[in-house]
Formats: structure tokens, sequence, C-alpha cells
């Protein structure tokens, strides 16, 4: 049975990660801040938290990776943990730049010491790209960050890519655009924009605030971005492979689908400076080529085929 150890375990992603893991029959241990402090509720509602070993470590500090490292033996190690909002990082620079950088230089460093033989997926992300200057965005892009996350981000790639080249570790970035699920935390655009709509309807709420909605991403579903994760792991060679659906669509074009489905009237969207971020990427849209050859790995969704199966979900589970 192989081991995988999940950081971020209790977010979006590391739950859907970990029950495709646990379909392929894997041990898996996930990586907590605190027990006691726990949101297991992403876990539950996938029904497989009783399933899951947690361990408490603090991925700033050494001493305590490496002895969940000799204490697990893990066969592979899924970093997703890490302050995940663009915009929140904009308001704690500090904090997401130094705990997104860190805590990933000190995993490859305990891989290192203790076992260099593990393989090591990282979660980088399409916003290392920022400023683009042509679409679509490959592997070999160049990157111009243009928030601390971006930063934070492009950090852990470059540390992944140096010790990959360095000290031959197995390490992979998966360059992952915008995904989706029923799991994204309230704070993200799609999913915000889904619950206040619901809110709406059933009059809780008046009108949806939103920032810049001109912007366009490449947005894709959260349970199959989770496939290509493991799949680099399985790979003789070591790599980087961008993960999206190759599509950029606007943020207005998603507000005024789940409008129209929900026959909310446009007088409802409330567009307030406030929310909008002191610099962001215009448009962005990647290539995932690669993937699809050397991963096998194939996205056939449309994005507003996802936003349907959104907007049921979270009607199923709405809490009158
Ligand atoms: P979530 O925000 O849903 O989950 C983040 C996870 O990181 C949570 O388990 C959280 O734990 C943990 N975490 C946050 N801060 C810390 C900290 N200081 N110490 C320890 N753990 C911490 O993110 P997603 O699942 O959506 O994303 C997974 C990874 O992929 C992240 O690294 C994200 O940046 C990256 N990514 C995501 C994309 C997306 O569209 N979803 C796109 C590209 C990259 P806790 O429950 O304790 O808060």
């Amino acid at each position: 049975m192989k081991i995988a150890l999940i950081t971020g375990i209790t977010g979006q992603d590391g739950a859907y990660l970990s029950q495709l893991l646990l379909s392929q029959n894997y041990k898996v241990v996930g990586i907590t801040r605190s027990y006691n402090n726990s949101n297991l509720s992403n876990l539950k509602y996938l029904k497989i938290n009783k399933e899951i070993h947690l361990e408490e470590c603090d991925l700033t500090d050494i001493p305590s990776i490496i002895s969940i490292l000799r204490k697990i033996k893990p066969d592979e190690i899924y970093n997703l943990a890490a302050q995940s909002s663009v915009g929140l990082s904009f308001e704690q620079p500090i904090g997401t730049i130094t705990f997104n950088s860190l805590s990933v230089l000190n995993l490859l460093e305990c891989v290192r010491i203790v076992d260099n033989g593990i393989k090591f997926y990282q979660a980088s992300s399409s916003e290392m790209f920022g400023k683009v200057t042509q679409l679509p965005i490959t592997e070999k892009s160049p990157m111009h960050p243009l928030s601390p996350y971006a930063i934070s981000k492009a950090t852990a790639f470059w540390s992944v890519v140096n010790y990959r080249e360095s000290y031959g570790l197995f390490a992979c970035n998966g360059i992952l655009f915008n995904h989706e699920s029923y799991l994204r935390a309230n704070n993200f655009f799609v999913k915000k924009v889904i619950r206040n709509s619901i809110d709406i309807t059933k009059g809780k709420l008046d009108a949806l605030h939103v920032g810049n909605i001109d912007i366009k991403r490449d947005f894709g579903y959260a349970q199959e971005y989770v496939k290509p994760m493991w799949a680099m792991l399985q790979q003789q060679v070591a790599d980087d492979y961008v993960i999206c659906s190759g599509k950029s669509i606007s943020l207005r074009d998603i507000v005024y689908y789940v409008f129209s489905k929900l026959n909310i009237s446009r007088d409802k969207i409330v567009e307030d400076k406030t929310l909008f971020r002191p610099t962001d990427i215009e448009d962005i849209s990647g290539d995932n080529g690669k993937a699809k050859t050397k991963l096998h790995w194939t996205y056939r969704y449309d994005f507003f085929e996802i936003l349907d199966k959104l907007i049921e979900e979270e009607f199923r589970n709405y809490l009158s």
C-alpha cells in the first residue's frame, strides 16, 4: 500500500485528491495545523473523514516536518497548503509570502535530508504569470507576478525546480489555473456569486457586490484537476505541467449566466470599487497540450456546464 502525505488536506483540492487516492488504495495521511481547530467539513461532505489519518504539523518548523516524515514514511507528498486567496494576499502580504514560500522550501529540504526518494508535488498557480504578453500560457511562458500571492507561488515554483536540478529530487509543479467546486471556500468568486445569488432569491440579500468583473480567467472543475496531480508523480521523470481548460471567460459572463438561471435582474449587481485589487491580470488562458500528451489527461468540460452543476449542488445543500 502506497502512503501519500497531503498538506492542505482540509481545503477543496485536499478533499478531492484524498478521495482519488483512497479509491486507488493509498493510505492517506493529512497534515493539519491543529487537531482541535481543523475544519473537516470538506472531508465529511465527501464521507471520507474516517478514512484519513491526521497529523498535526507546523510547516514553518523543520524539526516538526522531519519527525512527521520519519514517522509516516510517505512515498508521495502533495503540498497543497497555502494562503490561497489572491485578494487576501494584498491585505496580508508578509504572512502570505512567508508561509507560501517557506513551507515549500522546508518540505523540500526535509525530503532531501530524510529520504530523497519521496516524490513531491507542488501546487503552483497560473497567477505566477501575471502581466502576460502572450496567450496561451505554456510551461515556458515568462513570469511577472502581480500580487503577493503570485510572488509566493513563483518563489515556491523555483524552489521546486532548484531542488530537482540541484539534488535530483523527484519534484513536480502542477501549474493549475482556477478550478472550482461546491467545496470552494465562500470568499472565492464563483462560490460567492452562486451563494449570494441564492440568498437574493430567498430574500436574504439585496444585491451582489463585485469588484472588477471585466477580467477573464480560465476556469475548470476541481474534481478533474486533481487527477493530473497524481499522474505527474507516476511519470518516469519529474517535470512541470500546465493544467487548465484552455479557454478564458469573463467574470461578468459568469454573473450574467447565474443571474439568468436564477431569474435575478442585473440591477442587483453592485460594482464596488473597494473590491478592486491594486493590480489584476486582465485575461489569462493556458495550453494544456503537454499534460494531454504526457499525462494522457483530457479535459472536456465547458465552464457553463460546470456552473449548472455547481448551482444545482448549492441548492441541494442550501440550509434555509
Ligand atoms: P484552499 O484554500 O481550499 O485550501 C488551502 C489549505 O491550506 C487548507 O487546508 C488550509 O488549512 C491550508 N493552509 C492555509 N494556510 C495555512 C497555514 N498557514 N498553515 C498550514 N496550512 C495552511 O485551497 P485549494 O484547495 O483551492 O488549493 C490548493 C492549493 O492549490 C493551494 O496551494 C492553492 O494556492 C493552489 N491553487 C489553487 C487554485 C484554485 O483555483 N483552487 C489554482 C492554482 C493553485 P486550514 O483548513 O487549516 O485553513
